[in-house]
């Protein structure tokens, strides 16, 4: 008798379209860090989703706000205001100082928005011949045409026809940029850390920098949060610490703690560079979307998750440099700020023929870049679930670590 994993994981090979390759194990449920299998198979989640489910999975007073809020009103339509769309806009922008938000669906749909807001406020402005952007190396901004131009990884964009005009040079690279720039640059767009690059930190003064040249040639200067924002780095926004404002940002997964909800932030000075009419989506802002990500900004501060990054975050740092001073022979670095972490293998390894044997270990991680294990757990996780995780990896660093010497 196959197993009621099995049956699905039969299923799933014949009728889901298998753009991510997901590795056979079938997730029906989850409480707080832990998930469980069709076969009842406990896990520990360390990444959330990629940094999504910032609350823990099933947090009672989020199921308790979406089973309310579904049984008061689900969507209305943007033709029309809806209570929470309001309060949601107004929050966020209350906390980051920025003037508008523009409420969306996914990480990719506030790039896009990034993207359609740059080129079009330079198209109001008369300013025709400014369309080009700036993004880097190893970006990652998400799959629609739009956002794929953005994105810096050549795998993503390749056999798509993706739209030009956009170039890409390494980042943390200023030199780079200044050579970039030209009167035909509507944006500089970057993320705070690369995520998907590879938990890859910029320079010091690297975006102060970055807003000096936009300022200079007079573009605009965009931030991609989706992955580092709503506390995720130890702060509610990651470039708060670079003292930097950006004129627009993205934000998005852990936002929705799980419901998919994005949003474009936009300081007063783009605010009418969309307007009415020019760009929009059917289910962007929806009440249950929006009360949704209201609920999760109320957890985040009672349960001061933004704080808890910070000293948890620095916790698994130590964990994990301890791990790369016993194991120099498969690890090189560890790196990251608060809960976005990663353990730089050596070269030769590849990060994701590793995840199958943590996740064997009941442990759920993922990679980020080639020769990254990426460290992305809720942000209620403990100090003793990271420890039980990081004695996970060691278990299967050790083993690597034995294999390579053996091979010597
Ligand atoms: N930007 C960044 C920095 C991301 O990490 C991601 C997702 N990994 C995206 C955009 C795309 O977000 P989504 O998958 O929600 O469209």
């Amino acid at each position: 008798m196959p197993s009621p994993q099995e049956e699905l994981l039969e299923i799933a090979k014949r009728r889901l379209y298998g753009n991510y390759r997901p590795a056979p194990v079938v997730f029906v449920r989850g409480q707080g860090c832990e998930l469980f299998d069709a076969n009842d198979q406990r896990y520990l989640d360390l990444c959330a989703g990629v940094a999504v489910c910032s609350v823990g999975h099933a947090h009672p007073a989020l199921v308790k706000t979406i089973a309310e809020q579904a049984g008061r009103l689900m969507h209305v339509s943007n033709y029309f205001y809806n209570d929470q769309a309001i309060r949601l806009a107004d929050e966020l922008c209350r906390r980051t100082g920025f003037a508008q938000a523009f409420l969306c669906n996914s990480g990719t749909e506030a790039n896009e928005a990034l993207l359609k807001l740059a080129r079009r406020h330079f198209y109001g402005l008369g300013q025709t011949g400014r369309a080009r952007v700036i993004a880097f190396d190893n970006a990652f901004h998400g799959r629609s045409l739009g956002a794929v131009s953005m994105t810096g990884t050549p795998k993503y964009r390749e056999g798509f026809g993706v739209p030009g005009n956009v170039t890409h040079v390494p980042y943390g690279d200023v030199e780079a940029v200044k050579k970039a720039m030209g009167p035909d640059v509507a944006a500089v767009i970057a993320e705070p850390i690369q995520g998907e690059g590879g938990v890859f930190p910029a320079p010091a003064g690297f975006f102060a920098s970055l807003r000096a040249l936009c300022d200079e040639h007079g573009a605009l200067f965009l931030i991609d949060e989706v992955q580092t924002g709503i506390g995720r780095t130890g702060r509610f926004l990651a470039l708060e610490k670079d003292g930097v404002r950006p004129d627009a940002i993205a934000l998005a997964k852990g936002l929705g703690g799980g419901f998919p909800v994005g949003a474009m932030l936009t300081t007063e000075k783009v605010a009418n560079a969309l307007p009415p009419g020019t760009h929009g989506s059917t289910f962007g802002g929806n009440p249950l979307a929006c009360a949704t990500a209201l609920s999760v900004l109320r957890i985040v501060d009672d349960e001061k998750l933004v704080e808890g990054a910070r000293t948890k975050g620095a916790a698994l740092l130590r964990m994990l440099d301890e791990l790369v001073r016993e194991f120099p022979n498969a690890c090189e670095a560890a790196r990251g700020e608060g809960l976005l972490v990663g353990l730089l293998l050596r070269e030769g390894f590849v990060a994701r023929d590793v995840l199958p044997l943590i996740q064997r270990e009941g442990v759920l991680l993922i990679a980020a870049g080639d020769r990254v294990i990426r460290f992305a757990p809720p942000l209620v996780v403990t100090e003793a679930q990271l420890a039980e995780g990081v004695a996970a990896l060691r278990r299967v660093v050790a083993a690597l670590d034995a294999a390579r010497r053996g091979a010597a």
